[in-house]
């Protein structure tokens, strides 16, 4: 895996591509300068992921090859489970704020230091961006957002710990939100939240997208207030991981990723959703077939072509068009 990985980061060096989930890592190391390098894929079109492996050939070709690809639906039961107790997770809080960037295909909070330790190996946090909306599917269900905790280790190898953020419900508002309503409607105000499916807004989260409309353009990053990281550490530790072994999300797609699927919920509150959502706008791959499955690309493309020699060979060549129905929206 490591000389996988080794030989498409020889190969994507050569083009200068920002892949998002594996940006800061020795396959994507950080522009110098400050500035911030704008990815020339994309999630719709001719540069979205259906199309990835041809924006840069050979680099990005295990997209559309690759058997053990992400993002995937996590399947009660399937996976491992690890739980939080059972690994070493810390991450330095950001006292002076931390560096956001918008990446043209998200926006990523840049780490001062972190790290997770997980079955004797140890991996550097390298940083931690938004996709929306999540990339795993939890049972089938896709969620508002996900995060992804990008770490590298020493061998340069690539653990990811991705945790799905719901939209915080009303009663789990900012307090502000909460006395507001308390004036409106006392009664309301002391029913219990819903006990199943709620998720309260994550201080840190609200943080870092209360200065997301400042990196609405691409290539611009802005400095957050003070990030405070021990909430979320929290809350990775009391819950589980499922663990798949996976690739990165973005091109080139490189294989060999160490996932780690919390079951924690983080959450947003609705505006700082519709915040953030106004700026990423979307940037999920679709979900790929099971690990170990054959590359859903391949199915189509061959799929594809012999349904197109059985056209031809069926007659003029000509496809027969069949009666439009009603349109239905
Ligand atoms: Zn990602």
């Amino acid at each position: 895996m490591g000389l996988t990985l080794r030989a498409l980061f020889l190969a994507a060096s050569a083009t200068r591509v920002i892949a998002s989930c594996a940006h800061g890592t020795f396959l994507r190391p950080r522009a110098e300068g400050g500035t911030v390098e704008v990815a020339k894929f994309g999630y719709t079109g001719s540069i979205g992921p259906l199309n990835w492996a041809a924006l840069e050939s050979p680099a990005n070709g295990v997209c559309a090859t690759g058997t053990r690809q992400s993002p995937i639906d996590m399947v009660d039961g399937v996976f491992t489970v690890l739980q939080g107790a059972d690994i070493q997770l810390t991450v330095n809080d950001m006292p002076g704020g931390a560096d956001f960037e918008n990446l043209g295909t998200t926006v990523e909070v840049i780490t001062q230091g972190g790290t997770l330790t997980v079955a004797d190996k140890t991996f550097e946090l390298q940083q931690f961006h938004f996709h929306l909306p999540s990339e795993h599917l939890d049972n089938g269900t896709s969620q508002a957002m996900e995060m992804h905790m990008v770490f590298q280790s020493a061998a340069q190898e690539i653990a990811v710990i991705g945790t799905y953020i719901g939209i915080a419900d009303a009663a789990a508002a900012a307090p502000a939100a909460r006395a507001k309503r308390s004036r409106i409607s006392a009664r309301q105000e002391a029913t219990p939240p819903p006990a199943t499916g709620a998720v309260k807004a994550t201080t840190l989260l609200e943080t870092i997208f209360s200065v997301v409309d400042k990196i609405a353009v691409p290539g611009t990053v802005v400095k957050t207030p003070p990030l405070v990281m021990s909430e979320v550490v929290d809350v990775l530790k009391a819950n589980a991981f499922q663990i798949y072994s996976g690739s990165l999300t973005t091109p080139p797609c490189s294989e060999g990723v160490n996932w780690h699927v919390s079951t924690a919920r983080l959450g947003v509150t609705p505006a700082s959703f519709v915040k953030a959502r106004d700026v990423i706008g979307f940037n999920s791959r679709f979900p790929q077939n099971a690990p170990g499955e054959p590359n859903l690309l391949m199915i189509s493309t061959l799929g594809s072509a012999a349904a197109a020699v059985a056209a031809m060979a069926g007659g003029s060549g000509a496809v027969a068009v069949a009666p439009a129905p009603a349109p239905t929206v």
